[in-house]
């Protein structure tokens, strides 16, 4: 079974994520990817060759989605590129994500430095689906 792997970035973030994407391409390729939508919809854009689900965008619901996909066992991993510079609405989404990802102890990537990490780990095979 693959990783399951969910990514979303804030928007002052979003060209960093497509970026690092693009960096880390051939892994991402074996990942099933879980987007938020209008993450979702630029990293289809930057790299047809990956297999994205788009969910809702961030701010109606697809935060929340990504927080179902947890806590029903379905998700892996999670990169975040969150905006520390900008207020938002939606800025409780990260708090609720952070806490269930240490509920189910699944790794969270908020910048990119953790997000190499994390898929180091994941090319690895240290983070895998049983
Ligand atoms: P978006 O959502 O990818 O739809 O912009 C991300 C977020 O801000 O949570």
């Amino acid at each position: 079974m693959s990783v399951q792997l969910s990514l979303v970035a804030h928007d002052g973030r979003k060209d960093a994520l497509v970026a690092w994407a693009k960096r880390h391409e051939a892994t991402l390729a074996q990942c099933a990817i879980f987007a938020t939508g209008t993450t979702g919809a630029r990293l289809a854009e930057a790299l047809p060759s990956l297999n994205i689900t788009r969910l809702k965008s961030g701010p109606l619901g697809g935060d929340q989605q990504i927080g179902a996909m947890i806590a029903t066992g379905a998700l892996d991993g999670m990169v975040f590129f969150i905006d520390p510079m900008a207020p938002m609405p939606h800025d409780v989404d990260v708090k609720a994500l952070t806490r269930l990802a240490t509920v189910y102890d699944i790794p969270m990537a908020l910048s990119e430095s953790t997000a190499n990490l994390l898929v180091d780990g994941l090319a690895s095979g240290r983070i895998r689906r049983a």
